[in-house]
């Protein structure tokens, strides 16, 4: 929802950029990730990354048909995710590349794309000492939690995320100790009640799950989109007078563990 009310929050869909030394992790392709390519396309090639997505809500995957390193020759990207269904996890991206959605399929890209089938609470180890741990969210049409860990570093990246379920256990587990949390704080507590089962939360339980864990820093992620800076000012006021280490996600945002 990029606009004049959305400046300092930022209005794109989720994309988050995890730098540890030369490698690059991306988590989710929204819209977010085109900033992100033109950004990368200023750096010596060739680009190689690794891109985790949550699942295959237009919002997590509508902006990597406009990822310009993928276009590149020479740059290289493995792609992980869930498979629906009988459809597999290469099979989602591709479709939604095809006419008449898109002009130019996936397979024509010039980047080599790399696609990893994966579920939730598998473990994968990326090499360089970087190991990523997921677990099931709870949300339609499911979705994935992910951990990176390097070293005694971690981050957890949890969003479109509902608390209150059997996976909370799993993902409280994930998120054990962790650096930082980014997590979903769609709804405030306020507006939730008429949401129950949409498949979001609110920043109290992102707060109350990062106590239980014992984690960091919290980031409140994943804002309605009809949500405006000012408003955002007034979330980002209340759980910070809860929890200094809270702040509310925004375009560019840097944080350094
Ligand atoms: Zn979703
Ligand atoms: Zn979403």
């Amino acid at each position: 929802m990029p606009g004049p009310e959305t400046v300092v929050y930022g209005g794109n869909t989720p994309c988050v950029e995890v730098r540890i030394g030369k490698r690059l992790i991306i988590l989710d392709a929204g819209t977010g990730i085109t900033n992100l390519g033109s950004k990368l396309m200023q750096e010596p090639g060739p680009i190689c990354g690794d891109i985790f997505i949550t699942h295959a809500h237009w919002d997590h995957i509508q902006g990597f048909p406009f990822f310009q390193p993928a276009f590149r020759e020479g740059n290289s990207f493995s792609l992980y995710g869930e498979g629906k269904g009988n459809i597999s996890f290469a099979a989602l991206i591709k479709r939604t590349m095809r006419h008449p959605h898109f002009p130019v399929p996936l397979e024509n890209l010039g980047a080599a794309l790399y696609f990893t089938e994966i579920e939730p609470g598998d473990t994968l180890e990326l090499g360089d000492g970087i190991t990523v741990q997921t677990a099931a969210n709870n949300h339609p049409d499911g979705g994935i939690s992910y951990r990176i860990q390097y070293g005694n570093k971690s981050c957890c990246y949890v969003t479109d995320y509902e608390h209150g379920s059997e996976k909370a256990q799993e993902l409280l587990k994930l998120c054990n100790g962790t650096d930082l949390l980014i997590y979903d704080a769609f709804f405030t507590a306020a507006e939730y009640p008429r949401y129950q089962g949409w498949g979001h939360s609110t920043w109290e339980e992102g707060l109350a799950l990062l106590e239980a864990a014992g984690a960091g820093r919290l980031i409140l992620f994943h804002h309605k989109p009809e949500r405006r800076d000012e408003e955002m000012a007034a979330l980002e006021a209340s759980v910070i007078s809860q929890y200094p280490m809270a702040r509310a996600a925004r375009e560019g945002m840097v944080i350094s563990l």
